[in-house]
């Protein structure tokens, strides 16, 4: 097996060529990194939830600034996402769910 980057020969179980450093095997998983807090979240939208902090938290930024340009749909769309964090149906910008700590 040779490396895609630099054609130098590597060891087929190699994830990572020793010589450039280059990713060898690309269909490792990716790691999509884990969910935002979701107390932080809850917390957030509780008390500056009109503004979109939380969604800007959890990087929904577009969303973020309509919401902080609305004032959270007036209140209403604020009051959606914070009965949705409380149910645990609210998912952060990747699609993760957000992260309960003990
Ligand atoms: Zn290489």
């Amino acid at each position: 097996m040779h490396c895609t980057n630099c054609g130098k020969e590597v060891d087929p179980k190699a994830v990572i060529c020793p010589s450039c450093g280059v990713q060898l095997n690309q269909n490792a998983p990716i790691v999509n990194g884990e969910g935002k807090d979701w107390l932080t979240t809850l917390l957030l939208c509780l008390f500056v939830g009109p503004l979109g902090v939380h969604r800007f938290y959890t990087g929904h930024t577009v969303i973020g600034i309509i919401q902080l340009v609305t004032a959270g749909g007036c209140g209403i769309w604020t009051l959606i996402d914070l009965i949705q964090i409380i149910t645990g149906s609210f998912r952060d910008a990747n699609g993760n769910e957000l992260v309960k700590k003990n």
